[in-house]
């Protein structure tokens, strides 16, 4: 929709029996959308369905609940709450991760190989062919103690804080957009300044020392819909202070006297 939220009629209507899987974002990594994937998931269910969800920009902002929510699969990347990259975390029922097939064949993976046949390993070893990412392993489960030790109550809230002050002094802000505008909101702010690139906007903000991404954000199709180039997109994370925002603004009131 124009807000930036999904269509749950339009969802219905697409849901019949051809459908066998459903893969969708728990947060929007475009526009910060928290999407309602727990009614997802159960009308996916309704209609004989699968749900996996990208989760990579949930689990840093808030506790996620797999099994209140219902999913099949809930994935989520390391290096989006402090770990390193290159190692993530792939949840699965363990009644169909048992029904599943290895997709990877390497050592550990089997439990008997021979020419008659091959049988193979317990999970999760069936899915781990091959010598894996130790160090990562180890990094990715620093980080979740990490994150686990603190308060997620209140760093969702603390979060929530500083969405509502960028989204109150984007208000005030003269020839500011913001794409996206859900009713709720984690992680992204993504806005544009009237008749600038957002390339151009970036770049100024980052000659102030102001770290922004600008472009796509992978995700060219809602860029087509809304008929933009892509987005100024500023992230908030447990670190991030409500003087950070302040300097946001005032390095985008610089960036227009450059540019308009
Ligand atoms: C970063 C991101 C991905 C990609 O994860 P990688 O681990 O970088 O491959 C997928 N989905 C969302 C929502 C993301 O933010």
């Amino acid at each position: 929709s124009e807000n930036g939220e999904l269509e749950l009629e339009a969802y219905k209507v697409l849901l019949d029996e051809r459908v066998k899987l459903v893969a969708v974002g728990h947060v929007s990594n475009a526009l910060g959308t928290v999407n309602p994937v727990k009614e997802i998931t159960e009308l996916a269910h309704k209609a004989g369905a699968k749900v996996l969800i990208d989760g990579a920009q949930g689990v840093p902002h808030f506790d996620v609940d797999v099994q209140a929510l219902g999913c099949d699969f809930y994935a989520f990347s390391g290096h989006k709450m402090y770990a390193p990259t290159g190692i993530g975390v792939l949840y699965g029922k363990e009644s169909l991760l048992e029904q599943m097939p290895p997709y990877h064949g390497g050592g550990e993976m089997i439990k008997t190989v021979s020419f008659e046949g091959t049988t193979f390993n317990e999970l999760p070893f069936k899915f781990e062919a091959g010598t894996p990412n130790i160090g990562g392993a180890v990094a990715l489960a620093a980080a979740v103690d990490y994150l686990q030790a603190l308060d997620r109550t209140a760093l969702a809230a603390h979060e929530a804080a500083l969405m509502q002050y960028a989204h109150d002094k984007a208000g005030q802000f003269d020839g500011l957009k913001r794409i996206g505008c859900a009713k709720t909101i984690a992680g992204a702010f993504s806005f544009l300044l009237e008749g600038v690139h957002p390339a151009d906007v970036g770049m100024l903000l980052d000659q102030q020392g102001i770290a922004v991404r600008t472009g796509d954000h992978c995700a060219q199709p809602i860029m087509k819909q809304f008929g933009i180039p892509g987005t100024v997109r500023a992230s908030f994370a447990l670190y991030n202070t409500f003087e950070d925002i302040d300097a946001l603004f005032a390095g985008l009131a610089k960036a227009k006297t450059f540019l308009l």
